[in-house]
């Protein structure tokens, strides 16, 4: 029996950079949250102002584990995202991927819940054609040190179009290219984070290569507006959709509009560019754009000013 008509969401990986942003999101729509997370490269500090919110419960669990609730929705982010994190635990990193959607399609058949798979731009590997759209099958290193996020990545999407073809489920598959805000984490080597730290503290902006290659930087709220509008999609709607930024900013460019924004002695200095490192990655959101009628909002600007007074708060500067 139901006695509340509040939707029941699960959000997995609920304590990290995205899931704590989505669970306030969903919570200021009206839903029951429930955040689950093992506190592997989330923290509760994330979720800690939403505690006490009636609607908002905090459970500590693996996804590698299965998991027995009632739920109508369940968005999939349980997952570390950024390489220092997920290369600290491969195997782990790929139970978390595969064991983990197939418990949460497991729930999802059961509950006859919506369920959507926060998936990555990471699925075309180092990619051979620019920008790159839904329809292009990837290049992709199988035994390389980035493969256990990038191969458990493409493996739980095929979970997930099989658990669509064999029981009909209602999946949503969302592909995320570079995504940035508050809550970042600020050790984790990514490059919005790292200038924005290093600005801050008035070290060296650290430009790896000659800081010609691109990036799009998409700000965390318009990513999230499109988790929802894809969640609110009609059963026939499955994706894979890419979502991100397709406006393009060279490296050295970002770390300019950092400097400019933060102020401060920081110099622009020069190291070696990481092996494999791409020249440009850019999503093509074409198929979004005509499905969701979503894109990106926020201006770059705009959106680092809002990480600045995060991390100015984070780290007490
Ligand atoms: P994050 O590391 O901040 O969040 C992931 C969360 O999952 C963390 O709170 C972590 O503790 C939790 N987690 C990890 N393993 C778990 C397990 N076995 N059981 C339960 N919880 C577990 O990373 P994020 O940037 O918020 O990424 C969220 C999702 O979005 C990930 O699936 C990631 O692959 C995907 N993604 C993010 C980006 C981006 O730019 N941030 C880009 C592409 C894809
Ligand atoms: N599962 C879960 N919660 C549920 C239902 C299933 O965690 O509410 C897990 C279950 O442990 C199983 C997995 O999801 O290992 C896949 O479930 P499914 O019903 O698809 O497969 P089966 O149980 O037949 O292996
Ligand atoms: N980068 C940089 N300085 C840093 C961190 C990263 O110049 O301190 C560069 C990195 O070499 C890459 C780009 O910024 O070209 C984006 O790096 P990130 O790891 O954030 O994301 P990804 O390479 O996965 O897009």
């Amino acid at each position: 029996m139901r006695v509340s008509n509040r939707k029941r969401v699960l959000v997995t990986g609920g304590a990290g950079f995205l899931g704590s942003h989505l669970c306030e999101r969903l919570l200021l729509d009206g839903c029951d949250v429930l955040c689950v997370d093992n506190f592997y490269s989330g923290t509760k500090d994330n979720v800690t102002h939403l505690i006490g919110n009636p609607h908002f419960e905090l459970m500590r669990h693996d996804v590698t584990f299965p998991l027995y609730i009632e739920v109508d929705e369940i968005y999939n982010l349980a997952c570390p995202a950024s390489p220092i994190h997920y290369q600290w635990d491969p195997v782990q990193t790929t139970k978390t991927s595969v064991h983990g959607a197939i418990n949460m399609l497991g729930l999802a058949k059961r509950t006859k819940a919506k369920i959507l798979q926060a998936s990555t731009s990471e699925v075309y590997g180092d990619p051979e054609v620019h920008p790159q759209q839904e329809s292009y099958w990837g290049h992709v290193n199988p035994i390389g040190i980035r493969s256990c996020y990038d191969e458990g990545k493409r493996c739980a999407e095929t979970l997930f179009f099989d658990y669509r073809r064999q029981h009909d489920l209602g999946i949503k598959v969302v592909r995320i290219f570079n995504t940035y805000g508050p809550r970042m984490h600020p050790n984790d080597g990514r490059v919005v984070s790292n200038f924005i730290v290093q600005a801050l503290r008035g070290e060296n902006i650290t430009i790896y290569g000659d800081g010609s290659q691109t990036r799009s930087f998409c700000y965390v709220d318009d990513l999230i507006e499109g988790f929802v509008r894809m969640m609110a999609t009609s059963h026939e709607i499955t994706g894979p959709f890419n979502m991100g930024n397709p406006v393009e900013f060279t490296i050295k460019g970002l770390a300019e509009t950092v400097l400019n924004l933060v102020g401060g002695p920081s110099k622009l200095v020069f190291k070696p560019l990481p092996q494999d490192d791409p020249k440009q990655r850019q999503p093509d959101i074409s198929l979004v754009r005509a499905k969701l009628g979503w894109e990106p909002k926020i201006p770059l600007e705009e959106g680092l000013d809002q990480t600045v007074n995060y991390f100015r708060r984070f780290l007490g500067i």
